[in-house]
């Protein structure tokens, strides 16, 4: 009887202890050095807590950020490195006290999948400037889970705080989704921030992932939008996208004319750039968001003298946004049948090798975003 007792209790400990701490076997795409190649990497995440969801991923996009962190030009990133902060995907499994989703659900997740939820900035839905931290999606220890380092969404599952994740309508177009969770927020909280209204004349400069949203938010509200690139390429598309017109700035004779010029100016631009040739195209008044974030090597900078002479504008960076507003830009780009155009590639190492050179080489129209469901 006390051995029945005893074997009884062993079950029921290990059954206990198998709920709460069965990790999460995971596959998914590495890099393994900073100049490596993308191969197959198999790990886990931290089992599914009360108030989490897991994420079948469906797709996941491919952001310049990724680049920059699996290249290792933003300081020294961990390896292997597993990118992807653009998901779109679907509910399997929830946590007992989530009521947010059910399973079936679709669900995406962004640059942010926890935060400490208890200082000003999180109660204030500004989680991505939590005073703790936020946890990002990848390269971030994440405090809840006994400080391990996250890995991103170039993966098949995602365990993620309920609170963190976001709704997306079950008749959006899921395949295009995903960038809305990074690029599409990086563009639509600054042009919300410095309140750009109809008829307002103003720029979007880098008319890549990040800019051709820009200009579709920026259509949206009934702006007067110019596009400055450095590719030819791109001309019919900006138009088509409702632009009024289109800047090569590689040719300085069509940069001519445009200072003093625009209310709100928008920069995406990843790479090396002279930023004040923009900061003078603003009119008094005017307001620059810098949301474009180059490698620490080819960092433009901005001298003191040049806010002197260009006085009465402001220059601000802006960094994502929280996700409440994070819901609500994701809310409008369904219901205004906003997407970025988007290019789907197999969940393979040769493919995300290829889509890393095409982005840095500026050959992408507009996004890669991965088929998560074709990785063997
Ligand atoms: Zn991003
Ligand atoms: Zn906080």
């Amino acid at each position: 009887m006390i051995k029945l007792i005893n074997i009884l209790t062993i079950v029921m400990i290990s059954s206990v202890l198998f709920s709460q701490n069965t990790r999460i076997p995971v596959k998914g795409l590495a890099l393994f050095s900073k100049d490596g190649h993308f191969q197959p990497y198999e790990f886990s995440r931290h089992a599914i807590g009360d108030n989490d969801i897991l994420i079948d991923i469906l797709y996941s996009g491919i952001c310049h950020s990724d680049i920059h962190m699996g290249r290792s030009e933003w300081g020294n990133t961990k390896y292997p490195f597993v990118g992807g902060h653009e998901i779109a995907g679907r509910v399997i499994q929830i946590g007992k006290n989530v009521t947010k989703f059910k399973v079936g659900d679709y669900a995406g997740i962004g640059c942010i999948i926890n935060s400490c939820g208890q200082c000003n900035n999180c109660k204030n839905g500004l989680e991505q400037f939590c005073e703790k931290g936020m946890v990002g999606t990848y390269g971030s220890h994440d405090y809840f889970n006994n400080n391990e380092i996250t890995q991103g969404g170039y993966a098949n599952k995602y365990v993620v705080s309920a609170n963190h994740a976001i709704k997306i309508p079950s008749h959006a177009d899921i395949k295009r989704v995903a960038p809305l969770l990074c690029a599409g927020i990086t563009t639509y909280s600054p042009i919300h921030f410095s309140k750009v209204k109809k008829e307002d004349k103003v720029a979007v400069v880098g008319f890549g992932g990040l800019g051709h949203l820009a200009v579709q938010y920026l259509v949206a509200l009934g702006a007067q939008v110019t596009v400055l690139d450095i590719s030819e390429e791109k001309r019919a598309d900006a138009m088509r996208l409702g632009a009024v017109q289109y800047v090569n700035v590689t040719n300085l004779e069509e940069l001519k004319g445009f200072e003093n010029q625009f209310s709100f100016i928008i920069s995406t631009v990843p790479a090396k750039y002279n930023p004040v040739i923009y900061m003078k195209m603003l009119k008094m008044g005017g307001e620059m968001a810098i949301v474009g974030l180059p490698s620490y090597e080819n960092m433009p900078q901005i001298t003191l003298d040049s806010f002197i002479f260009n006085p009465n504008r402001k220059v601000y960076g802006s960094l994502i946004g929280g996700i409440a507003e994070t819901q609500e830009m994701l809310d409008y780009s369904v219901a205004n049948h906003i997407y970025p155009e988007v290019e789907i590639i197999n969940a393979d190492g040769q493919s995300l090798d290829d889509a890393y050179n095409k982005i840095v080489d500026g050959k992408v129209k507009f996004r890669y975003v991965i088929d998560m469901k074709t990785l063997k």
